[in-house]
């Protein structure tokens, strides 16, 4: 034991020989002396390490001072003062960037058990351990790792990508400062659009804001290789003292699998379940077996819920819903969330009674769940149709679907199976829609009139225009027949403004030949209402025509008004516009006082149904009181569909401003209706 005097006290260290092998393996050795506050190192670490033999600074000595993390090896010393037989950290030095481990155990106590002597352990640890560290900090196999040295603005490669050597291969060699690095990296390999997120997000200012409260941070973007995007990631992970940055460990990886895999279970996922898509049950079903029957499920109203509970509730209500279907699935049984209300099953079955027991078991578990949420009822309907195998899924799909809207507004049925008839019926409507374009181009919708007069005096006080379509042959189709269809698929935003400019264009034209001007009223079906710039857009065109909006009142109808959450404001910007409106059909369907107490409208138009109620006591009564309510509102009021001349007795008895109907005059095509001007 070799022996040593410092301030006059005796002090002993390993013999020289002992040194001189563990040096040769890369061990370096000191004594440490806890209650004199000294060390001593081994002559070999003096030369090694550079230093004082005898060190009586603990917090700042040479081998503090190697370290990266000062902190690790002062509280190492600390840790032995205060009772530890052992401590031991890994550290990285700062010049070399190579990582060591330093071990201090006690050899010697004190009668108190305190320490007395100690002895320190110095070693390089293999590269490949501390790769293996890093890669357990960075928590998966990353390409390249490197090392960074914050403070002195170094870089330290440990395992580098083969591309990003012949890349950047001679500024590695150079080893520049960390964000001159990132700064080439991001020129030579990152897609432009990243580009510039990606040097603020791994900026070192943004690098310790992220450290401020975690200890890793990883940012995704994509670069341009081998002609392809590819996803990649990097990932930071702070090696120094929470909350400050001097050392980080950096990898980058190509995570492009990883991701189209995300990628592609997301185009699967169904947003608001969390269960398949559409695109999920058509993959699932095209690659099916065997036959069955496709169903195509809705629920009646589902907009009151959304409106009356809120959109969570709404969300949370088909989340549920989606489970009750679930649980009816049974072997072989697929099944989809298509898009808000709609949803998709197919039955593995040939067996229509097993299929109609399956929807009604579904039918009684959501009603249930109605009353479990505490919302309105969600009452389903379904379409249902065959499928075999090869068949195309869209097609059944929409067959399904055709089924379903044919009992659409009946509440007496929920199912309906796709029939032959069915197949006519969708080929009519599909002739229709390619007809639709072209025919409208060509004039072959006309605008007819149908009069209003009041039944005061009987005098021509306005008129309602209503579309027709001309056929090849010459007949007229009905807008029955092709209304409903046109506000199924949008079309009817078109007719729609076809019809105003129309509207517009004769009234000038009237107007110009001297006739008489009175309004001429159009409809405007709820399709076209769910475009915000409906308004802008039809007071520009009766600009451009010269029209006053006053002589053009917009009919909505009272369903499509209580449907329409945004009514109120909507109403308020045709006013501010000049277009006056009318709830038009009210009494059909569902009907409430709530419309009459609105303030949305200007007239009232009462739907055939109420006025064939004349003659009837308690009909005419609810009539007249209507009629009395809705003028105390200051609302105008028409009648619809009067035919006889004792409905028009009433109805001036009663004060009816507006009257509307075959008594007077059917709609009539615009060379006759203007004689009546
Ligand atoms: P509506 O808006 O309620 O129009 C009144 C309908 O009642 C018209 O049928 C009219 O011919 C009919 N009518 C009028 N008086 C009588 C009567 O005394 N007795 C009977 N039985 N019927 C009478 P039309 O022209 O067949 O239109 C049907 C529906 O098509 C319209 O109902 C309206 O909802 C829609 N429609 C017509 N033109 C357009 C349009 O340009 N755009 C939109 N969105 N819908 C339109
Ligand atoms: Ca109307
Ligand atoms: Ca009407």
């Amino acid at each position: 034991m070799g022996k040593k005097v410092f301030n006059g006290k005796c002090y002993f260290e390993p013999e020289v020989e002992t040194q001189a092998a563990l040096a040769s393996v890369g061990i370096y050795t000191f004594r440490y002396y806890p209650q004199d506050k000294i060390i001593m190192s081994s002559d070999y670490a003096v030369v090694y390490f550079g230093g004082e033999k005898f060190i009586t600074d603990l917090k700042n000595n040479v081998y503090v001072n190697m370290a990266l993390e000062k902190g690790k090896i002062q509280s190492l010393f600390e840790k032995i003062e205060n009772g530890s037989q052992k401590a031991s950290t890994k550290f990285f030095t700062k010049e070399k960037g190579r990582a060591y481990k330093i071990t201090v155990s006690v050899l010697e106590k004190d009668d108190l058990g305190k320490p007395v002597m100690a002895a320190g352990v110095i070693e390089s640890i293999d590269k490949d351990i501390r790769q293996k560290e890093m890669i357990y900090a960075l928590g998966s196999n990353f390409n390249s790792i490197y090392y960074i040295d914050v403070d002195n603005d170094k870089v330290y490669v440990y395992t580098v990508n083969s591309a990003v050597e012949s890349m950047i291969g001679e500024k590695l060699r150079s080893i520049p400062g960390y964000e001159d690095l990132m700064a080439d990296y991001v020129k030579k390999t990152v897609i432009a659009d990243d580009r510039e997120t990606m040097l603020y997000e791994t900026s070192l200012d943004n690098l310790r804001r992220q450290f401020q409260n975690k200890n890793a941070y990883q940012y995704d973007y994509r670069i341009f290789r081998d002609g392809k995007i590819k996803h990649c990631r990097a990932k930071f992970v702070n090696v120094s003292k929470k909350g400050c940055l001097h050392a980080m460990i950096a990898g980058f990886s190509d995570v492009s699998s990883e991701k189209e895999r995300e990628l592609e279970r997301m185009a699967y996922v169904d947003r608001v379940t969390g269960g398949p898509n559409y695109e999920s049950f058509k993959k699932k079903l095209r690659d099916m077996p065997s036959s069955g029957y496709m169903i195509s499920m809705d629920v009646h109203s589902f907009k009151i819920i959304n409106s009356i509970c809120g959109v969570t509730k709404g969300d949370e209500t088909l989340k549920e819903t989606w489970k009750c279907i679930e649980k009816v699935l049974y072997d072989g049984d697929i099944a989809g969330h298509i898009n808000a209300d709609r949803f998709v099953i197919f039955s593995n079955t040939f067996d229509e009674s097993k299929v109609c027991s399956k929807l009604n078991i579904l039918k009684d578990d959501l009603r249930v769940l109605s009353e479990n949420l505490k919302i309105p009822s969600v009452i389903p309907y379904f379409g249902i149709t065959k499928w075999n195998p090869g068949k195309k899924v869209e097609e059944a799909y929409s067959e399904a679907n055709f089924a379903k809207n044919r009992i659409k507004d009946r509440k007496d049925v929920d199912s309906q199976f796709y029939s032959e008839a069915d197949t006519k019926k969708m080929l009519e409507e599909k002739a229709m829609e390619d007809a639709f374009l072209d025919d409208l181009q060509k004039g072959r919708f006309e605008v007819w009139y149908q009069p209003k007069y009041s039944p005061e005096d009987e005098k021509l006080i306005g008129a309602e225009g209503l579309i027709r379509w001309r056929l090849k042959d010459g007949s007229l189709m009905s807008p029955a027949k092709f209304i409903p269809l046109f506000e199924r698929d949008g079309l009817i935003r078109i007719l729609d403004e076809y019809v105003f400019r129309d509207v517009c264009n004769k009234q000038m034209e009237w107007k110009r030949k001297g006739l008489g001007v009175i309004p001429v009223s159009i409809n405007l079906s709820r399709a076209s209402l769910y475009f915000e710039s409906v308004v802008k857009q039809y007071h520009s065109i009766a600009s451009e025509i010269g029209v006053d909006t006053e002589l053009v009142p917009i009919e909505i109808t009272e369903s499509a008004a209580i449907d329409n959450e945004n009514i109120k404001a909507l109403a308020d910007r045709f006013h501010s516009n000049g277009f006056p409106l009318m709830v038009d059909d009210f009494g059909a369907g569902y009907s409430s006082l709530a419309t009459l107490n609105m303030k949305c409208f200007d007239t009232l138009k009462i739907d055939k149904s109420l006025i064939d109620y004349i003659g009837d006591f308690s009909g005419e009564k609810l009539l007249e009181h209507t009629i009395a309510l809705a003028k105390d509102l200051g609302l105008n009021v028409t009648a619809e569909g009067v035919e006889t001349e004792e409905q028009v007795d009433f109805l001036r008895k009663i004060n009816c401003d507006s009257i509307q109907g075959y008594y007077y005059s059917k709609p009539l095509p615009e060379q006759e209706f203007k004689k009546l001007l």
